[in-house]
């Protein structure tokens, strides 16, 4: 059946096979629905004339004017011609300004006619012109008339269509034209009684008016309609994939809390645990018994503690007699997660291995055969886990910290190595903002660590700069006499490695100038050393044998060394925020007062002054991660690129926060008493997202 959404766009009239193309290509409209829902960005108010005497400073935006021409001249030679054309209303008179096509408006315009006039007026040589308006003659004006467009709408426009006639007017004649020829088989949405519970108005008016508002009232009305209707079927989507998933993917039962879990709990945990991480654990025991299989993202800032929750986790597991895994983005965290676990466990008698992709090949195979044979109970490592000759004899849990640093199909590919997928879980100390969450992980279960444990006192941070560098020394050395520590981190950009190693080696030979052994020893470590001396390098530091770690962001993630309490952030104008919390985050682990000190030139960017601000201001990654989806956009939140899911066409992630959770809601209580949309009133909702969805697949492949 011939549909809005099947029409091929080329079948509209006054488009055809040529501007189809390009529309395909340049604004990926395929359809008539694709076109209908290519909406402005903005639009224009013409729904009043201004008389010429009332511009002034004040309206010095887009206007309309009505008036006769009362004069043409054309001034200055070759280069420097200009026409200029003077318009008089009733109340004065303004020059019009054209310095290109100047024979198309000499054609178009003669004196004594009247003419609509839109443009900005500028202040010039103390009066007014407008340079390149918008010229119609009254007729022409009066015969487009039959399109109302009292706001012109601007749209998105690519150079190539402009040269085709594709220019905010012609897309905006095209949807006329599919409005006007289509208007009654725009089908509604959403159900009858969302429309009355929350004044909504219909659909075929709210796409009428985005496109072509009769008040600024009905396109507030529009965009209110349509953002709604924006969110509600990306949450219907998401949350149905959801119930798929946890109908067809039966999980593990796991209903065993034994002697490995209780002995570890009552004997060797050294702490109490947090609220927030015992509820956690709730939280997940839940899952656990629930037949379903678990895929959860669990949240917590830097230091909440979030290793000893995945580790209480493992140790259900293996009461349950299953394997687990846990997967770190790097070396250095794989090496301590297996060096503290180790530690945990040494007393327990569990059979822990670790593999990287720098295991040698002997130990590999071995590690590899124990592990097909249930001889292994925890395998930790980084991404050499995902590897298809890694086979587990009985795979329960799967644990991935930091988990931002994964792709999604990197993650994916974890899960499937068991028949029945094992329970997941996902650690991030990137705090994703809320909406963000629902959206983007809306798929994943969400559980929070929100407080730290106890007796940390704040990271101090200051913001030193390049010449105050003797001032740094001397604080570094009243730290090193009370027994601290000190990380120094460089920044280590792709691009520029090889230049921004010779910064970490340069530094590396100053800092020993300043820092000359005895009593002090300055250590140093990068990611193009070899994983032995790496190891060496950080065993010294854990032991405190060196005083000052030199890294690249290497340490970034992960990395636990309580002593450590001075981070010294080297160009910290280079980094993004999140990283910047993340490297401040290494330090305060410990009782002792830590600090975090950002050393910058003293040129400043206004976006690196405000990073800077914020990290002064503010210890709460959560407040971090929020400005920092307000400065950089939500394009580049961890983990979010590849996922496709952020381009939105009327919400804003920042700003709807309100709106989304709405929409959330409404869809969950709609899939609660009816998840297979079966009742009549649903059929709307049905029918729409299987357009949605359907289209998105095929032009995924398309492209
Ligand atoms: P993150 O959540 O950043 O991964 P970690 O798991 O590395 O944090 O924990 C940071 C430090 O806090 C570790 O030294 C850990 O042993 C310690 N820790 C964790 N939970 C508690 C607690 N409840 N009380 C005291 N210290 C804790
Ligand atoms: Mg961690």
């Amino acid at each position: 059946m011939e549909t809005m959404f099947n029409t091929k766009i080329q079948y509209l009239k006054g488009v055809g096979a040529k501007r189809a193309e390009i529309l395909n290509k340049e604004a990926s409209v395929y359809t008539l629905h694709d076109l209908i829902m290519y909406f402005p960005y903005k639009y224009i108010d013409k729904s009043k004339f201004y008389n010429i005497s009332e511009i002034s400073n004040n309206n010095n935006s887009y206007i309309q004017l009505k008036g006769i021409i009362s004069d043409i001249q054309i001034i200055g030679n070759n280069r420097a011609r200009r026409l200029v054309a003077t318009l008089k209303d009733a109340t004065g008179t303004i020059d019009l300004v054209w310095f290109n096509g100047i024979k198309y408006i000499e054609n178009k315009i003669q004196i004594n006619k009247k003419f609509i006039i839109f443009g900005k007026p500028t202040l010039f040589s103390h009066s007014y012109n407008i340079s390149h308006p918008e010229i119609t003659s009254l007729e022409e004006f009066e015969e487009t008339q039959q399109i109302p467009i009292p706001f012109q709408p601007l749209y998105n426009t690519s150079e190539k269509m402009k040269k085709n006639g594709l220019d905010s007017k012609g897309i905006s004649k095209l949807c006329y034209q599919l409005l006007s020829t289509y208007y009654h088989q725009i089908e509604e949405t959403l159900p009858d009684y969302f429309l009355s519970k929350f004044k909504f108005i219909e659909r075929k008016s709210a796409l009428f008016n985005i496109h072509f508002p009769q008040s600024q009232q009905k396109l507030s009305e529009a965009q209110n309609r349509l953002k709604f209707e924006e969110m509600f079927f990306i949450q219907m989507h998401i949350l149905q994939s959801k119930i798929t998933h946890s109908i067809k993917s039966k999980g593990f039962l796991l209903p065993k809390v034994g002697f490995y879990f209780n002995e570890f709990y009552s004997h060797h945990l050294p702490f109490q645990l947090t609220n927030a991480q015992k509820r956690v654990i709730k939280e997940i025991r839940a899952d656990f018994i629930s037949g379903k299989q678990m895929n959860r993202l669990l949240q917590g800032d830097v230091g909440s503690g979030k290793t000893i929750i995945s580790l209480l986790l493992m140790l259900i597991a293996i009461d349950n007699e299953f394997q687990c895994c846990l997967m770190a983005p790097t070396e250095i965290l794989a090496n301590q997660h297996y060096d503290s676990i180790s530690l945990f466990l040494k007393e327990l008698n569990i059979n822990i291995a670790l593999l990287t992709g720098t295991t040698k090949s002997a130990k590999r195979k071995e590690i590899l055969t124990s592990l097909k044979e249930n001889k292994i109970s925890i395998l930790i490592g980084t991404h050499a886990l995902i590897e298809d000759t890694v086979m587990f004899n009985k795979l329960g849990l799967v644990i991935i910290d930091e988990q931002h640093r994964f792709g999604v199909e990197q993650r994916a590919k974890l899960w499937m190595k068991n028949e029945c997928p094992p329970h997941v879980l996902v650690m991030t100390a990137t705090p994703i903002p809320r909406t963000l969450a629902m959206t983007v992980y809306g798929d994943l279960d969400l559980s929070l660590v929100d407080e730290l444990p106890q007796g940390r006192k704040p990271i101090i941070t200051y913001h030193y700069n390049q010449n105050q560098r003797d001032k740094l020394i001397t604080f570094l050395k009243k730290q090193i006499s009370l027994k601290r520590q000190i990380y120094v981190v460089f920044p280590l950009i792709q691009e520029s490695e090889s230049l921004d190693l010779r910064n970490l080696i340069e530094g590396y030979e100053s800092f020993k100038i300043d820092f000359p052994p005895p009593p002090y020893q300055v250590g140093c470590l990068h990611g193009k050393m070899n994983p032995d001396d790496k190891e060496k390098e950080m065993q010294k530091f854990i032991k405190g044998e060196t005083n000052i770690l030199l890294a690249t962001t290497v340490i970034e993630v992960g990395v636990n060394i309580p002593n450590a309490s001075v981070m010294l952030i080297e160009n910290a104008e280079r980094f993004g925020l999140s990283q910047l919390h993340q490297l401040r985050g290494r330090v305060g682990r410990g009782a002792e007062q830590s600090y975090c000190i950002l050393l910058t030139g003293d040129k400043l960017t206004t976006e690196s002054k405000k990073r800077i601000q914020v990290m002064l201001q503010t210890n709460d990654g959560f407040e971090i991660a929020n400005f920092d989806l307000r400065l950089r956009g939500p394009g580049d939140m961890g983990g979010t690129k590849q996922s496709g899911m952020l381009e939105f066409k009327l919400i804003d992630i920042i700003k709807d926060e309100k709106i989304i959770s709405f929409c959330r809601d409404i869809a969950n209580s709609i899939l609660k008493n009816d998840p297979m949309l079966e009742k009549k009133e649903h059929h709307c909702i049905k029918a729409y997202l299987k357009h949605l969805y359907q289209k998105k697949n095929i032009y995924y492949k398309i492209s």
